[in-house]
């Protein structure tokens, strides 16, 4: 089963994500996780995606379809997976349709969009930021911005994407990080006794 989380930076996808991977057994993949620690461990793609990651922009949709066949190729993936930042782009939903046929797996099952509305997540950002309370905390408010930009740009239209497909349900991302849980795991639950 191959699960999509959709949503805004700061929506709550990564938080929610393991929750359901846990529960459901699923392996929880996450392209920004897989991307930092490619930083971290300083590899070529670390090297090579740094700087982007640190302006906020994307990386280039070529890159992130090796590094994404790649982690589904491992055997935990066999059962399907819980995708947390991917696909990202338009070109990348079509390219995952694509490997995702080639693994066997019939496509995306279903899209989780966590829909949390644009002033809460500003107050969420700049909440995050006060909390910090340096000069370095403004340069974070502006990249945060910046991803949320860049977001509505190019993550947003996979919303009509998938909900033409009739795979997309939304779910209410505020609240209690429990209340979202229950909402989601209430959607996926049926979803897996159809
Ligand atoms: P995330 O933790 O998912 O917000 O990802 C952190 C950063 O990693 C993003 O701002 C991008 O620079 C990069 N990244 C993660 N996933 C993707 C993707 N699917 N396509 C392009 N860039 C990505």
């Amino acid at each position: 089963m191959l699960i999509v989380f959709l949503g805004a930076p700061g929506a709550g996808k990564g938080t929610q994500a393991a929750r359901l991977a846990a529960k459901y057994g699923l392996p929880k993949i996450s392209t920004g996780d897989m991307l930092r620690a490619a930083v971290t461990a300083g590899t070529p793609l670390g090297k090579r995606v740094d700087e982007i990651m640190r302006s906020g922009a994307l990386v280039d949709d070529g890159t992130m379809a090796e590094v994404v066949e790649d982690r589904l190729a491992q055997s935990d993936s066999a059962p399907g997976a819980i995708m947390d930042g991917y696909p990202r782009t338009l070109p990348q939903a079509h390219r995952f349709e694509e490997l995702a046929a080639r693994i066997g797996d019939s496509g995306v099952d279903l899209v989780l969009y966590l829909d949390v509305p644009e002033d809460e997540l500003m107050s969420r950002i700049s909440h995050r930021s006060q909390v910090v309370g340096s000069d370095r905390a403004d340069d974070d408010a502006e990249v945060a911005r910046e991803r949320l930009a860049v977001y509505h740009r190019q993550t947003a239209p996979l919303i009509e994407y998938y909900r033409e497909r009739e795979i997309l349900r939304e779910v209410e991302g505020t609240g209690s990080i429990d209340s979202v849980y229950a909402r989601l795991d209430a959607v996926l639950a049926e979803a897996v006794r159809a």
